[in-house]
């Protein structure tokens, strides 16, 4: 059982290359898919939110000034115009900010948002408490006005009023709490140094009353002085809270940037990676197919070519059979092709002997004698010998016809025939049915007395066969002969018709002489 080697051969070659670029196909368009992600993530979600990212820092640094704004804010114009700006800024930094991706900086915005609003009530206040001043220094100021007016002042009453005068104005500009209080003190002690049977000494109480007393001046210098500083603080912090958000703002557009480039750096490494393993899967499949076009030639073409010529040879008869080895399908056909040519041979062997055979005595034919004569004459010639050509004739057949019928004629042909050959015993010599009831005899290398002797023999043989002929002088069947010798040489150049005629007109001869006997030619 031959193998199906070849076919499996390429079958797996061709599906092994297909699979190959299957492979690289899909590796291809993954990477274009992963490309496809790649830029629709830097389009659609991170240059937004780094251009989101620009547009907050302006936010910010506008924030920071705002701030700064609202915490000097003089009077309660300025401080609801800058608050109101504030509170635009914020709504547009939360609409800006992704806060719910990010919850340290959505707690921050909140905790800035709230800060804001304690910075804007201490700048009320302030404001409030800084109109309250204003409003008590004019009071004091108007007072010590009427008394120095309106009342008649002892010169000790007039210094000590403009040392008190003195210490309001250095109090107005003190921004220290303790040294207000040592200016604190020393009115006091002023104010304890009028004579209390003073006629101005009501006016004294008076202004010590608005001085000193817990709702006075002095007291609401300090508590003013305490909510400017708490301002001032809370404005410190809102700022450094604003320049936190600032900071956790500028981190964030750099991990965004940071990871914009990581995942461009990572596709294009991967595209890389995926371009040399498609370029080696390439380069694998060329090879795999230029393997399998070679086997393709060598296996199958050259084969094919080389049984061709066999086939043409073996059609020519110039090779027995054609070249078979291996075990697969072509070996199985080469092998098919030399059964087939031993069938034809064979066949043409059958026809060959049947064509050069006479039916009706099984002996040579006509045919097969003017080849076998051919080949003789040339033998002859090369061998430079004698050949030897005898003509043997039944007697009187026509009459043995008429007498015993034409099927005894054939039965006693066939007898003859087998006579005459078995009678010729060297092995190269040949005898034939010439037509009818005539035969002939090859006899190469044989001179011309051999030859009438072997003649002779012949006639003796057939007599010796002993079939009745009554309508024949010799009372039997008979026959007559006639012999042509003929040495040839290198050049000798007779034709085989000059032979025949020469043993034909010596077989007359020998007819002449009465039948049952020979007659012979040599040149
Ligand atoms: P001769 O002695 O001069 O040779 O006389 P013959 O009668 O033999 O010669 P002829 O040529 O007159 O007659 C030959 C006869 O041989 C005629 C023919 O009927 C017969 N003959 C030829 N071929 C066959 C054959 O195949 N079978 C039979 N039965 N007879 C044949
Ligand atoms: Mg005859
Ligand atoms: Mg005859």
């Amino acid at each position: 059982m031959y193998k199906q080697r070849i076919l499996r051969q390429f079958s797996f070659s061709i599906l092994l290359t297909m699979g190959l670029f299957t492979a690289v196909i899909s590796l291809t368009l993954n990477s274009l898919w992963e490309l496809k992600n790649s830029y629709n993530n830097l389009s659609n979600e991170r240059l937004p939110r780094l251009s989101k990212t620009n547009t907050l820092h302006h936010q910010i640094e506008r924030l920071i000034t705002l701030s700064k704004s609202l915490t000097e804010s003089k009077n309660e114009p300025e401080r609801q115009i800058t608050m109101s700006e504030i509170e635009g800024v914020l709504l547009g930094i939360n609409r800006n900010v992704d806060t719910a991706s990010n919850a340290f900086l959505s707690r921050q915005m909140s905790v800035l948002s709230r800060e804001v609003n304690e910075l804007n009530a201490l700048i009320i206040d302030k404001i409030q408490s800084t109109g309250r001043l204003f409003e008590q220094e004019q009071h004091l100021v108007e007072t010590i006005s009427i008394a120095t007016t309106e009342r008649k002042l002892s010169a000790l009453e007039q210094k000590k009023l403009t040392e008190l005068l003195l210490h309001i104005t250095q109090i107005h500009q003190q921004t220290r709490i303790n040294k207000i209080r040592k200016i604190q003190s020393d009115i006091s002690t002023l104010l304890k140094t009028f004579p209390s049977s003073s006629a101005n000494n009501q006016v004294f109480d008076v202004l010590g009353e608005h001085l000193l007393e817990d709702t006075g001046y002095i007291q609401n210098k300090i508590e003013s002085l305490r909510i400017i500083g708490r301002a001032r603080g809370r404005g410190n912090f809102v700022a450094n809270l604003v320049k936190d958000v600032a900071n956790t703002l500028e981190f964030q557009s750099r991990k965004t940037m940071s990871e914009s480039l990581k995942e461009s750096a990572e596709v294009s490494r991967a595209i890389e990676s995926i371009t040399h393993t498609n370029t080696i899967i390439v380069l694998v499949s060329i090879v795999i197919s230029l393997l399998a076009i070679y086997l393709l030639y060598k296996r199958i073409v050259l084969r094919l070519v080389d049984l061709s010529k066999d086939v043409e040879l073996a059609s020519n008869d110039e090779i027995d059979e054609v070249a078979s080895s291996g075990n697969d399908e072509i070996t199985k056909l080469a092998d098919n092709v030399n059964n087939f040519l031993n069938k034809v041979k064979e066949q043409e062997k059958t026809l060959l002997a049947l064509s050069r055979k006479d039916p009706l005595t099984g002996i040579a034919n006509r045919r097969a004698f003017e080849s076998t004569f051919e080949s003789m004459m040339a033998q002859a010639k090369r061998q430079e010998w004698n050949l030897s050509l005898v003509l043997v004739d039944v007697d009187y057949f026509k009459k043995y016809n008429d007498e015993y019928g034409h099927a005894e004629g054939d039965a006693c042909l066939r007898l003859v025939a087998n006579q005459l050959n078995e009678t010729l015993t060297r092995s190269t010599d040949f005898t034939a049915r010439y037509g009818g009831e005539e035969f002939v005899c090859l006899l190469p290398n044989t001179n011309i007395d051999t030859a009438k002797k072997k003649t002779e023999d012949l006639i003796q043989a057939i007599l010796q066969l002993d079939i009745p002929h009554s309508q024949s002088p010799h009372g039997r069947v008979t026959v007559s002969a006639g012999v042509a010798t003929f040495p040839f040489n290198k050049t000798s150049n007779w034709p085989p018709e000059t032979i025949i005629e020469q043993a034909d007109k010596a077989l007359y001869r020998a007819k002449d002489k009465g039948r049952n006997t020979m007659d012979a030619f040599k040149i």
